[in-house]
Formats: C-alpha cells, structure tokens, sequence
C-alpha cells in the first residue's frame, strides 16, 4: 500500500517552474492568485494528457462523437440545468481575520485554516460558483450570460443536432475538452483546483435499461486509462459515493482517486445521470430530446452514462506519479518516467560537438523527425548534462550524434528509464523510434 510522499508537491512545482512546465500567471505583476500558465514544456505535456484522452474516447470508437461547445452561454441552460440555484458550496467568513473558507473542506468544524482563531467562523451560506458577466454593449438582465463551469451541458443541448447529423443510436457518446470556469471559494494545490481549468467530459447515451451495465463499463475503463498511460495501480483508487454524497438525480456515481501529496482526492467523477438532463432541457425549451427507435417503434429518453475528468489536473498527477529521483554513481539523477504518449517531448537529437561537421548533419537529422514526433535539439553543455535536462522532463529517447557517424553513418540511442544505449544506423531511426513509440 502506498502512503502519501509530502515531499513531492515542493518538488513538481519547483521543477515546473525551473523547467517551464507551468509559471503561476501575472508574476511580473505580483502574481494573480491561483492562476497559472502553461511554458513551452507544460503545453506540450497538456496537449498530450488530452490527445490521449481524445484518441482513447473519440478515435478509436466508433460510438463517441466529439464536439466543442461554446463557453458563453445563457442563463436559461443554467436555470435548466440546476446550476443557478444548486451550483454552490457553503461558505463561511472568520470574524478574526476575514478570510473565507469553504465549510465541507475544514480539516476541524470551528477553526480558521488562517489565523488558527476557533469559534469566530460565521453560519455557512451557499455561495455559488459560476462567473456572470455581460454580453454586448449594454448591461442589465437581457444581457447577462454566464461561463461554463463544465463543459457537459453543451452535450445536453446539443443532443438531438448530433444524434441526427452523426446518425448515431444509443448507446453512443458525445465527447468534449475544453475550459470550464468556477469560482472556487479556496483555490489551491498548485493547479488541482484553481479558478480556470481544462475538463475532458463525454456524455454516453444509453438504452435506460442497460445504463447500470454501461456504468459499471465506464467505471473500469476509466480506471484502466491512467493505469495504460503509465500510472501505477497502487497510486489509484475507485471510491463508489454513498447514498447521501449522491446528487438527487444520480443513481450511482464513483471518483477516481489518485494518491496526491496530501491523500486521496478526485481525478475523475463517473456517475449515472440517468434521464435528468435531457428531461429538463426538453422541458425547459420544448425541443423534443429523445430517440425513437425504428425497430421496436419505442420512443425513450435515454439515460446518461457521464466521465467527468480534469485536464489539468491529469497532468498534475502524471507529473507526481512519474517523478523519480535516483543515485547515479555520485549524483542524483532526477527522471520524469512518463509514458511515451504523455512525455512533451519524444527524442532529444544531440550532437556531441557544435563544429559545424556534427551541428550541420545533426540538424538536419532533428529536422526530419520533427515531421512525425515533437523533437527537442540541444547542442550546449557536455552530453551528460544534456542527458540529465532531457531526463527531468522525460524525454524517452536520446539519439546522440557524433563523430563516429561521420564514419560509421550510425548514431546512438539512449533510453531514459534504463540509460542503455545502442546504436542504430541512420537510415533505421525513423523506424527504430516509430516501432517503440506508436505502442
Ligand atoms: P470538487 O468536489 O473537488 O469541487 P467536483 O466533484 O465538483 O469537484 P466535477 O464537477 O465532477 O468536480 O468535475 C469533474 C472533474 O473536473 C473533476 O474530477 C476535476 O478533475 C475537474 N475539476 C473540477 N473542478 C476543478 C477545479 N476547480 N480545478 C481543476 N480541476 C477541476
């Protein structure tokens, strides 16, 4: 069983800084809280974390569609769907210092995580956590429109255009990435919980008989996702919620939890929606969202089967599963070991020297497998140092090219987990790469 390393959360933001994974945002102003952007090694890992997910959710399935919903949308979808009068989390101000808490996360019922002060804490009032702003020129009621704080409802409403144009029946799924907003009453972690995000959400569509087989389908297969993507499975748990954590409308919904610095906490909510979404948006607009079944002259509303996972936060307990720190001879040796797919970058081309007879041919190397793979080139510093850069941010593979190629038209290839190294003719690179990274 493994425990929770405190250590590591010190550790990966240090390095997203040191290595341009994620800056916290504004900083030449002073910072703006909570907020955090992603540098040249970070978009590459994010877009990995959802390329992933999109091949695994949308590419390789014939029954799930994507889609990319738009951010602004109008207060009706909200009233709909319950987030205007549900969408909150209790707060409480302290009357000693005045900051404020959200109650559900106190770790002691009374005590200000602030100031320490016991028995100040104001009675909770719901707050709720979705940004308004206004659309146009004017402001007032006719004009205020709301950010997404996920992006399953453009699913919802999009229900019946995509199940005509994409002639899909259920069970089939719509699939969406993208930004959701939530005013948080206490951001933190890093990047767990902040204010902007990035959600990976597909709402599957089921026949309302079969959705507690489907449910348990997606409950597995999502836990197998991070377990393929090189998570252990002793960094991972799937918590099933009890009746009274569970929404009014959900039958059965499970977390998947990953093992943080700080304990188990969500990944990812899988949960059994069942007709409540189609059913109050056909209500509330009076379109018609159903499916009407042309061998069994059935018409049904069917159920929803919804994985719920955050981006950005994936990539965060990618980045904490995968740090390792080992003894190389009298140095410490720091390695992101990342599943190929989620590495930012693939192969690191290094030429040993920078004379033009190795910088010129290796260049020209780097440039062809640019074509297929993301591929760092790096010609400063002795090659050990270079290998060291490219193992903290998990580069699988180095080709180092140097002056035995002149001869032997040859180059060597380093593994980052094992550092072995062999060497491969220059006409079998391609090949060589290709064969251990398309797996
Ligand atoms: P919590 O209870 O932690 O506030 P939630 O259960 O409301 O979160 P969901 O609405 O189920 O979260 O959202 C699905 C996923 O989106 C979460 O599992 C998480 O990965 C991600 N997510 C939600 N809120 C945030 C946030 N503020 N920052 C980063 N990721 C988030």
């Amino acid at each position: 069983m493994s425990t929770p390393d405190a250590g590591l959360f010190d550790k990966i933001v240090n390095l997203s800084k040191r290595r341009g994974i994620v800056y916290p945002s504004a900083e030449i102003y002073g910072g703006f809280r909570s907020t955090y952007d992603y540098g040249p090694i970070g978009v590459l890992m994010l877009r990995n974390v959802k390329d992933a997910w999109w091949r695994s959710m949308v590419q390789m399935r014939q029954d799930v569609v994507g889609l990319d919903a738009s951010i602004l949308s109008p207060p009706a979808i909200w009233e709909a769907s319950g987030h205007l009068s549900n969408f909150s989390d209790p707060l409480v101000d302290c009357r000693n210092c005045g900051a404020r808490h959200r109650e559900d996360k106190l770790k002691k019922p009374d005590q200000c995580p602030t100031c320490g002060v016991s028995g100040q804490l104001t009675e909770a009032r719901q707050f709720n956590l979705m940004f308004k702003t206004a659309a146009g020129p004017v402001e007032g009621t006719g004009a205020e429109v709301f950010l997404r704080p996920e992006t399953a409802q453009g699913m919802f409403i999009n229900y019946a255009n995509v199940q005509y144009t994409s002639r899909k029946k259920p069970p089939f799924g719509i699939a969406q990435i993208g930004k959701s907003f939530r005013n948080e009453i206490t951001p933190g972690n890093f990047v767990f919980r902040t204010r902007e995000f990035e959600q990976m959400e597909m709402e599957y569509f089921v026949p309302p008989e079969d959705s507690a087989q489907w449910y348990e389908y997606w409950c597995e297969t999502r836990m197998q996702w991070y377990m393929d993507h090189g998570m252990s499975a002793d960094l991972l748990r799937l918590r099933q919620h009890e009746e009274d954590e569970l929404s009014h409308y959900a039958s059965a919904t499970a977390d998947v939890e990953f093992l943080f610095p700080w304990g188990w906490d969500e990944l990812e909510g899988i949960s059994n929606r069942g007709d409540f979404d189609l059913t109050q948006h056909a209500k509330a607009s009076g379109a018609k969202l159903e499916f009407y079944d042309q061998v069994s002259k059935e018409r049904y509303t069917p159920h929803v089967i919804e994985p719920a996972a955050g981006a950005t936060r994936t990539m965060m307990a990618f980045l904490m599963a995968a740090y390792d720190e080992e003894q190389v001879n009298d140095d410490t040796r720091t390695v992101l070991r990342l599943h190929h797919r989620i590495a930012p970058y693939k192969v690191a081309v290094l030429p040993l020297s920078k004379k033009p007879e190795l910088s010129g041919p290796a260049t020209e190397l780097a440039n062809q497998l640019s074509g297929t793979w993301m591929c760092d080139y790096d010609q400063t510093q002795a090659i050990g140092k270079r290998y060291r850069r490219q193992d903290e941010i998990g580069t699988p593979f180095c080709v180092t090219y140097d002056f035995d190629t002149l001869d032997d038209q040859a180059v060597t290839i380093r593994e980052r987990d094992s550092m072995e190294q062999v060497r491969v003719p220059l006409t079998e690179v391609h090949a060589w790469l290709a064969q251990r990274l398309s797996a």
